[in-house]
């Protein structure tokens, strides 16, 4: 489903699963994150410009990169440490999309499996240029200035819309983060977070919204007060999550205000 979300913005919904984002300017066009591959984003895309395209990802899961099937004549650009994600065994062919499809999509099962691509697509090989961090990818008239996020990807990455005062953030920040197990248990990835969402403050008269990767696309900024409150808490002592499973999500969970932190996560 497509939705304008601000000018010359549109937020590509796939099955309400995971979002895409195209956003236009004078000369070319960029999207962020393609999709897991269950649709034709490519002809949605289409539809809504002509102009030159690049692709950006905000990171490699593969439920934001299993569409780059369809743009492997365009430009497209990631953070380098998100690579090795892919190559490490991450799926990004059709066994990934049957296991996401089965476990995020509630009610809709055999609907669901029934948009599976044939041919099994497989994206984990693509040619792509690296964000640097603070990199500008001007679009005319429009700018999308990359910052580099790290905490739910090590190479995850944001994109500031000054214009539109939007920040595309993936899911770096989200309702509901999810940052998996250190090796040595510790709460490593939870002080990356921090840095991030610091560095995110920092920016934030320069946006009103974040615009997330799942589910309704607008988030009010607020919620990055109360998920530094709970990194600064957890990195103190004074706070703790607790061990639970729920749906796909298992790991330690700590919930404040409107933000949810999973860390320790398993799965
Ligand atoms: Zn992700």
């Amino acid at each position: 489903m497509i939705s304008k979300i601000s000018e010359n913005t549109w937020q590509i919904d796939e099955f309400g699963l995971v979002n895409a984002f195209l956003a236009e300017g004078e000369d070319k066009a960029a999207l962020i994150d393609t999709g897991a591959g269950l649709s034709d984003i490519r002809s949605a895309v289409r539809k809504l410009t002509d102009k030159p395209l690049e692709v950006l990802l905000t990171h490699s899961h593969s439920d934001h990169s299993g569409g780059l099937y369809h743009f492997y004549d365009t430009p497209i650009h990631m953070r380098s440490e998100d690579e090795g994600l892919r190559l490490w065994g991450m799926r990004t062919d059709n066994e990934f999309r049957r296991m996401y499809v089965r476990t995020r999509g509630k009610e809709r099962k055999e609907e669901l499996d029934a948009l599976i691509p044939e041919g099994n697509p497989d994206c984990t090989y693509f040619k792509y240029e690296n964000i640097e961090d603070g990199m500008i990818i001007d679009l005319g008239s429009r700018a999308l200035k990359c910052i580099h996020t790290p905490g739910h990807t090590d190479g995850s990455v944001s994109f500031l819309d000054e214009k539109n005062r939007l920040l595309f953030s993936g899911d770096t920040v989200n309702r509901s983060i999810i940052l998996m197990r250190e090796e040595d248990n510790s709460l490593k990835k939870v002080r990356v977070l921090h840095d991030t969402l610091l560095k995110i403050r920092n920016l934030s008269s320069s946006f009103d919204y974040l615009v997330i990767g799942h589910g309704s696309p607008r988030l009010e900024k607020s919620i990055i007060s109360d998920y530094i409150e709970i990194t600064e808490g957890l990195l103190s002592g004074s706070l703790s999550g607790e061990y639970e499973e729920r749906g796909f999500r298992k790991g330690d969970v700590i919930r404040l205000g409107s933000a949810e932190l999973w860390y320790r996560c398993d799965s």
